[in-house]
């Protein structure tokens, strides 16, 4: 061997640096991609994933590099401008992003030229955002993922019955200060209320987001329960049915907090967990404005 111990060294020390320099590049190559991200998501979520939800990409390339997460209630033309500020390009959204169930925009009568759908459409190309929904998996899960969060943010746990987890059987108050009690813990601004305001509630059901009338009377039709707290519904539905009951004299009230205020903790929730499996990307939540005010007085 005609190599020096000094060459040797040098020679090791170069190859090192290649080593290094490669692997770093490799790493580079290497960053989690959205797709990759949602993969892992369907092999924690605990539940099969189904072929038919609404639980995919919604915008973007899904195979760009992650910078950051952002999980929010509602991708909201507010909430992507405040995540790309903060450098995030995965948007994980509960709700639509282009106003309809299915995202297709199909109700628009000027879909390809809606001013509104159109400045969403290119804010988000501008900024190489990806939209991924995450919606019908985190409601299956055993328990649902946006209860769990809610009831943690309303301090419910303890209330809960143990044969129902949408049923809560509470301390007596009255209509009112329960409206107002869910106001306050949840920061609403705008919550309506249907029903008695002195009307005894010792028992409710809790239905978070949009469950529809037949869910609704369901929950309503229970014995003992008062009252029945809601996201949102059709005023021509759960609201009259509920402005009848109470007309007939019967035990039964609403309360209508909105569709972000009564679903948002849920994916504050989400963050959590995605967290415990999602390391290598910073992950934030990102949560929606309430769209409504009441003018005061
Ligand atoms: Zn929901």
């Amino acid at each position: 061997m005609s190599i020096t111990r000094t060459g040797i060294r040098s020679t090791t020390v170069a190859l090192t640096t290649i080593a290094l320099l490669a692997s770093a590049a490799s790493a580079r190559d290497q960053r989690l991609t959205a797709r990759e991200v949602i993969a892992r998501i369907q092999q924690q979520v605990g539940v099969p994933w189904q072929s038919d939800t609404v639980d995919t990409f919604k915008a973007g390339n899904p195979d760009i590099p992650v910078t950051g997460i952002a999980v929010t209630m509602m991708a909201t033309l507010d909430v992507l401008q405040r995540a790309a500020a903060a450098g995030d390009n995965l948007i994980i959204t509960h709700e639509p992003t282009f106003f309809d169930h299915l995202d297709t925009a199909d109700q628009l009568p000027e879909k390809d030229n809606d001013p509104v759908l159109t400045e969403k459409r290119q804010f988000i190309e501008k900024h190489g955002l990806v939209i991924w929904r995450f919606h019908d998996h985190w409601h299956a899960r055993t328990p649902d993922g946006i209860e769990t969060g809610m009831v943690h943010a309303l301090g419910w746990e303890k209330f809960e019955d143990s044969t129902n987890q949408y049923l809560f059987n509470i301390p007596e108050t009255s209509l009112e200060k329960l409206a107002s009690e869910i106001k306050h813990k949840l920061g609403i601004h705008v919550v309506r209320v249907v029903g008695d305001p002195a009307l005894h509630i010792t028992r409710l059901a809790f239905a978070p987001g949009a469950a529809g009338f037949t869910n609704h009377a369901k929950a309503l039709e229970m014995t003992g329960v008062q009252a029945l707290v809601i996201g949102e519904a059709r005023e021509w539905e759960t609201v009259e049915y509920v402005a009848d009951a109470a007309s007939e004299g019967k035990q039964k009230s609403l309360i209508i907090l909105g569709h972000i205020p009564s679903e948002q903790a849920g994916m504050e929730e989400c963050t959590r967990w995605l967290k415990t499996f999602v390391t290598e990307v910073p992950i934030q939540f990102v949560p929606a404005r309430e769209p409504f005010w009441s003018p005061n007085p």
